[in-house]
């Protein structure tokens, strides 16, 4: 139910024939998602998509437990936008190149803290062997077998297709085969060839990215989609990059969730020119995306990208999902995200309740893990210190 209040502003601003349609369940075309854009108020907006989103998963807000590991942040590419690249590894430029033992390591040594998901993705480096990539998956799957691999974006998979003479099935079924659950959705930034050829020109296409994503979800791997606003692309932009997603996803049902993701100025070739994009911008964008991507059941604020109390707000604004407890985040934290380095359980939770949602922990395939209708226990004590008393 939407209130008589947004049903009124909607009215207003022309938008009744849109809010008709969602709420007959009709889809939305590209001219009505650039309209969304447009509209005056953000709130009437936001409590459309609301409605969507919990006619799809009432009062529920997903999350999981999950660690970053990026192996490498040497890369050939020179998006300009990244902040986390380096042309090689060595220490004085920052580049680094974790050896395999130290990359499981880094993994397995998480075990005791009840994590669910591994996602890694690295730079586009120039000299590493195929088996590095298939051994780092199948080490961490041999070690820890329960633990879900969400692993490597299209961009890699492109490029290890060119540099070791194979097609994209080989590179995917090789990879599963080797312990891979699913794919994250980085790299799509935004499809349209105008913004790609300014701000990407050196890496996968967007049609090779949507190929890869194609691909994976024939071989029944489930994948995720993201969009990278904030800087030089259009609204229209925008909903050309959501409508070649929605495409897709008639025609494979391979998507799971789509994550906006705010793009982030530090330190990096284009930041200087675009400032960070702002609250209202990534409610609308959340809020437009829930509306017009009608085959997509999730809709994620990464709250590392996000700041987490902007995120706990797109609850209220189409938004399901948070992601997790992201440890060891660190792409966004090197283009100067400030927001803490992880979530602890319990912090997601705080977050969630105080949004009035309910959490429910997911595994990395939106499989619910655990509705938590009440709230945590308190969290046991420190050790009391020990004092020594000298005789
Ligand atoms: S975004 Fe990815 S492909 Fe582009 S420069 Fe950064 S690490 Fe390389």
């Amino acid at each position: 139910m939407i209130s008589t209040l947004a049903h009124r502003a909607l009215e207003r601003d022309g938008l009744g024939p849109i809010r008709d349609k969602v709420l007959a369940g009709d889809r939305l075309t590209d001219a009505d998602a650039l309209q969304l854009f447009e509209a005056p108020d953000l709130a009437a907006l936001g409590a459309l998509a609301n409605h969507v989103r919990e006619a799809r998963h009432g009062n529920l807000a997903f999350y999981n437990r999950n660690v970053h590991l990026n192996p490498t942040n040497v890369c050939v590419a020179t998006c300009k936008f990244c902040s986390f690249a380096r042309k090689d590894d060595q220490q004085a430029s920052d580049g680094y190149t974790m050896s395999l033992d130290e990359a499981v390591e880094k993994v397995v040594s998480k075990r005791p803290l009840g994590i669910t998901e591994v996602h890694i993705v690295a730079g586009l480096h120039p000299t590493l062997p195929w088996d590095y990539y298939t051994g780092l998956l199948s080490r961490i799957h041999q070690a820890w077998p329960e633990l879900a691999i969400k692993a490597f974006t299209a961009i890699e998979y492109h490029y290890w297709a060119g540099k070791f003479g194979m097609t994209y099935t080989e590179v995917l079924s090789e990879l599963r085969d080797a312990g891979l659950t699913t794919i994250p959705g980085g790299g799509a930034e935004i499809f349209a060839p105008r913004v790609r050829r300014k701000i990407c020109d050196d890496k996968a296409t967007a049609d090779q990215w949507i190929e890869i994503h194609r691909t994976a979800h024939r071989l029944g791997i489930r994948s995720n989609a993201t969009m990278l606003y904030g800087h030089i692309e259009r609204l229209d932009e925008r909903v050309d990059h959501m409508r070649r997603l929605r495409d897709l996803q008639d025609e494979t049902h391979g998507f799971q969730v789509f994550i906006p993701l705010a793009f982030h100025p530090e330190h990096n070739m284009i930041g200087k020119a675009f400032p960070k994009p702002t609250g209202h911008d990534a409610l609308r964008t959340a809020a437009v995306a829930r509306l017009y991507l009608d085959n997509f059941d999730h809709m994620k604020a990464y709250w590392v990208s996000m700041g987490e109390r902007l995120a706990q707000v797109a609850l209220a604004f189409g938004v399901d999902d948070l992601d997790g407890t992201v440890l060891e985040e660190r792409i966004y934290h090197m283009a100067g995200s400030t927001v803490p380095q992880a979530l602890s359980e319990r912090s997601l939770h705080d977050l969630i309740r105080a949004a009035g949602r309910v959490p429910a922990e997911r595994n990395s395939l939106y499989d619910v893990l655990q509705v938590h209708e009440q709230p945590l226990p308190p969290a046991a004590p420190p050790p009391p210190r020990l004092t020594v008393v000298s005789a």
